[in-house]
């Protein structure tokens, strides 16, 4: 039994609130087992839920595992799923595997890196795989964290998470949608989405389970973890990668990308609840979505590079590094618009896409 178990006893029968409780899977156990009694005395408001709620807090905050053997312990379950992504790639990220979850309790991963001392700094954040049958949107973020230290990626302040969806990702047969069927890029909070979000599931893809929304916005771990880096990190630009339609798609407050390696600005729409519509055109942030033309094989390593390359570029040249109110060139109507426009060309291919 490890000290914090004790620690953790001790403190339940001091009857001290449960917010200073353990830290290992099994000291939770014991100490809300035991402290429970105790607390109906103390404060019959002081709910096991809520005290199980406030142990895991506390458990999470110090996970018992140490990081690097719970990122090779994920990296050996990931890695076979990612075309051309070895799980000493995967282990070599330096990723965290995160306190957050997704619904089974796997971990989210993430990595951070600041600018280099003196550089400019604008404040990216990469999502990989929010759809987690799209395994080739995760493993060319695994890819392009290697280049991390290149001169190119330098000057920005980076925030990763190259698989949003583990669960879909690891599912025996991967999915799109997370452990509860909800596809997270539908349960982001835009403006009226308890009428719309339903609404156009049902009308617009007669209930397709694939891109069920979920029940109430932000109703899932995942999509809760990506607003909360949204809100926290505050990110001058936001990339999402998906596959398979091989296009660029743009929402925001800036004049779209037109052309990234091969890939060529065609939008595919905004649907109620999509990460590009809550934080492009709702929190007015520029939202890059690359499309990769193969969900299952991925793009050959020259146009990897100049996918990377190319989208650092623009970056540098179109992203405002701070307030987006300061945007330059096209408003968000007109962006919009045009962007609306462009969706009537590409709905015939994108038929039944949906990013
Ligand atoms: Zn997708």
């Amino acid at each position: 039994m490890c000290f914090r178990v004790r620690q953790a006893a001790w403190l339940a029968m001091m009857m001290v609130a449960l917010a200073s409780a353990p830290s290992c899977a099994t000291a939770a156990t014991a100490a809300s087992s035991h402290a429970s009694t105790h607390a109906k005395d103390a404060s019959k408001k002081n709910t096991s839920a809520k005290a199980k709620a406030t142990t895991n807090k506390a458990a999470n905050k110090t996970p018992s595992v140490p990081n690097n053997q719970r990122l090779a312990d994920l990296c050996k379950r990931l890695a076979p799923r990612l075309p051309g992504v070895s799980v000493n790639d995967c282990k070599n990220t330096a990723l965290v595997a995160s306190s957050a979850q997704s619904r089974e309790g796997v971990p989210m991963l993430v990595k951070e890196q600041a600018a280099a001392k003196g550089k400019p700094e604008l404040r990216i954040l990469m999502l990989g795989g929010i759809h987690g049958d799209e395994p080739t949107a995760s493993a060319i973020v695994f890819q392009w964290m290697k280049l991390l230290q290149t001169p190119a990626a330098q000057g920005f302040h980076w925030k990763i998470a190259p698989v949003v969806n583990p669960d879909g990702m690891l599912a025996a047969k991967q999915k799109r949608t997370n452990a509860k069927g909800v596809d997270l890029n539908r349960n982001f909070p835009t403006p009226n989405w308890k009428t719309e979000a339903p609404r156009y599931w049902v009308k617009e893809t007669g209930s397709d389970p694939r891109r069920f929304p979920g029940t109430t916005p932000l109703s899932e771990p995942e999509s809760r973890w990506v607003n909360d880096q949204i809100e926290r990190f505050k990110p001058n630009v936001v990339i999402s990668i998906h596959a398979p339609f091989g296009v660029l798609d743009f929402d925001g407050p800036v004049e779209p990308p037109q052309k990234f390696g091969r890939l060529m600005f065609n939008p595919v729409g905004v649907y109620p609840g999509s990460l590009g519509n809550y934080v492009g055109l709702h929190k007015n942030l520029p939202v890059i979505t690359i499309e990769l033309p193969n969900s299952q094989t991925m793009p050959p390593d020259a146009e990897v590079q100049r996918i990377w390359l190319d989208m650092l570029t623009w970056i540098r040249g179109h992203v405002p590094p701070t307030s987006s109110k300061k945007a330059p060139a096209a408003s968000k109507a007109s962006s919009k618009a045009s962007s609306k426009a462009s969706t009537k060309k590409s709905a015939a291919s994108a038929a039944a896409s949906h990013k």
